[in-house]
C-alpha cells in the first residue's frame, strides 16, 4: 500500500498543478468554458445572501422570504437556493410547477409556493413535490378542495387576495365570504397574501389604499401568516411587512427605493470579449442601417455579445441618440451603431491605440454600470434584463 502511494503521489501532485485552479472564491461555473464563450457572467452568491439577511434584518420579526420565480430571476435555481436555504431561508416562492421541482430537489425541508396557482389537473403533481399553490381564484379554490377531499392531501395552499392589482386573487367580498372556513380543523391555508401594483412609487395612492384593505381582509383570517410586500414594498412602510415578506429583485441588487441610493449589494457582473479592433474612417456607418457615423477615423471594439444574449437592442445609438456603454480598459465607452444578435460594437477611440485588443473583455454589467443604469439607456426594468440575461455566457459563481 505505502508503495504505491509512494509511486502515485508525484503523480498526483502533477495532476493538480497541471489542472485549471479555479480563481478564489469561485463555487461552481456553468455553461460554455470561458476561453469559448463571448461572455462571463458572474453570480456573487456572498453579495445575494448578505442582500437577504439585510432584508431580514429590516422587517424583523416578519419572516424573509424569496422569490426564486424565472429560474433565480436568470441567475440559477441550483445555485441560488442552497445559498440562500444555509442563510436560514425557509419559504421560496417560484412561478410554476417545473421551478418548483427543481427548488424541491436542493431545498428538501422548504416551504414551497408556485404564484401562478393551480393549472386544472395539476393537484397531484403539487402533492408529489409538497409544493402549495396560490389560489388566485374561485375557480381554482374550488378544484382544490375537490382534489384535497378526493386525495386527502395534506399539502397546503396560500390564498391570494386581490387589493387593487386586478391581476391574480380572489375578490375582497370572497375573500370575507370564504373566512369562516378557516374555523375548520385541516383548512389547508398556510398564507393569506395580496401583491402591491405600485410599490416602486412611494406616493402612489393605490399603496396606502392597497395596505388598508389587506388590513381588513387579515383581521378576517385572524392566525393566518400573511404576506403582502415584495422588494419596494419592505421600504413602504413597516406596515406592509406583515408576517412575511416576499423579496424578488432586491436579492439580485436591484435598487428597490428608485430614485434613492441603493441599498443592496450588486450581485451580477457581465463581461463580453472583444472579437476584434477595427479602424474605421471618417463618415463611414457602422451596424445595421448605419445608424452611427464616425464624425473622425474611430476605432470599433466588436464585442461578442448581443440581443440574443439578452443584450438589449435598445441599448444601441444612433446619431442624435446616444445608446448604453460599455468599459473598456477602465474607461467608459459608448456604443456605435445597433446592437445586433450576436455582436454589439463599441467606440473606443479615446482609448490610447493597443489599450484594447482582440480577446479582452469588456464591462457590460458592473463597477458604475448598473443593472439599473442599463435597463434605463434601454428604456425597461432591470427585472427584463436581468430575466433575459441569456445561457451562451460562461456563468461564474462566487462567494466572497
Ligand atoms: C415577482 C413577485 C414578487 C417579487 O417581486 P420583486 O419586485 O422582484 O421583489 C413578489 N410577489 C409576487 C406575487 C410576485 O409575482
Amino acid at each position: 500500500m505505502a508503495k504505491i502511494d509512494q509511486k502515485f503521489e508525484p503523480i498526483t501532485a502533477a495532476e493538480e498543478a497541471a489542472a485549471a485552479v479555479p480563481a478564489p472564491g469561485v463555487v461552481a461555473t456553468d455553461g460554455p468554458s470561458a476561453d469559448q464563450a463571448g461572455g462571463t457572467l458572474t453570480i456573487d452568491l456572498g453579495a445575494l445572501v448578505a442582500n437577504w439577511q439585510s432584508l431580514g434584518r429590516r422587517v424583523m420579526p416578519a419572516e424573509c422570504a424569496a422569490v426564486v420565480k424565472a429560474n433565480a430571476y436568470g441567475l440559477g435555481i441550483e445555485q441560488v437556493v442552497p445559498a440562500l436555504a444555509r442563510a436560514g431561508c425557509k419559504t421560496f416562492f417560484v412561478a410554476d410547477l417545473s421551478e418548483a421541482r427543481r427548488v424541491r430537489a436542493v431545498a428538501p425541508d422548504a416551504a414551497i409556493y408556485v404564484l401562478s396557482g393551480m393549472l386544472p389537473n395539476t393537484g397531484p403533481a403539487f402533492a408529489d413535490i409538497k409544493a402549495r399553490p396560490v389560489i388566485n381564484s374561485t375557480v381554482e379554490l374550488a378544484e382544490w378542495d375537490a382534489f384535497v377531499a378526493a386525495s386527502g392531501s395534506r399539502g397546503g395552499a396560500a390564498l391570494h387576495v386581490d387589493t387593487g392589482m386586478n391581476r391574480l386573487g380572489v375578490s375582497i367580498n370572497d375573500a370575507a365570504a370564504l373566512a369562516p372556513r378557516i374555523r375548520a380543523e385541516n383548512h389547508g391555508i398556510h398564507l393569506l397574501m395580496s401583491h402591491f401594483a405600485c410599490a416602486d412609487e412611494p406616493e402612489h395612492p393605490l399603496n396606502d389604499r392597497q395596505i388598508k384593505l389587506f388590513r381588513e381582509v387579515r383581521l378576517l383570517y385572524r392566525g393566518i401568516p400573511s404576506s403582502l410586500a415584495n422588494s419596494s414594498g419592505i421600504f413602504l412602510s413597516d406596515a406592509a411587512h406583515c408576517d412575511v415578506v416576499r423579496p424578488g429583485v432586491a436579492l439580485y441588487g436591484v435598487n428597490p427605493t428608485p430614485g434613492k441610493q441603493n441599498p443592496m449589494q450588486p450581485v451580477v457582473g457581465l463581461k463580453a470579449r472583444v472579437v476584434q479592433v477595427r479602424h474605421v474612417t471618417r463618415g463611414e456607418t457602422v451596424g445595421y442601417s448605419g445608424t452611427w457615423t464616425a464624425r473622425r477615423a474611430a476605432r470599433i471594439a466588436v464585442v461578442a455579445a448581443g440581443y440574443a444574449d439578452g443584450y438589449l437592442r435598445a441599448s444601441g445609438s444612433t446619431d442624435e441618440v446616444p445608446g448604453g456603454a460599455a468599459i473598456v480598459a477602465g474607461k467608459r465607452c459608448a456604443l456605435a451603431g445597433r446592437v445586433s444578435m450576436d455582436l454589439s460594437t463599441v467606440d473606443v477611440s479615446e482609448l490610447a491605440e493597443g489599450a484594447v485588443r482582440r480577446g479582452d473583455m469588456v464591462t457590460l454589467i458592473g463597477d458604475d454600470l448598473t443593472l439599473d443604469e442599463v435597463a434605463r439607456g434601454a428604456g425597461t426594468i432591470a427585472y427584463e434584463l436581468l430575466t433575459g440575461l441569456g445561457k451562451r455566457f460562461h456563468r461564474v459563481y462566487v462567494k466572497d
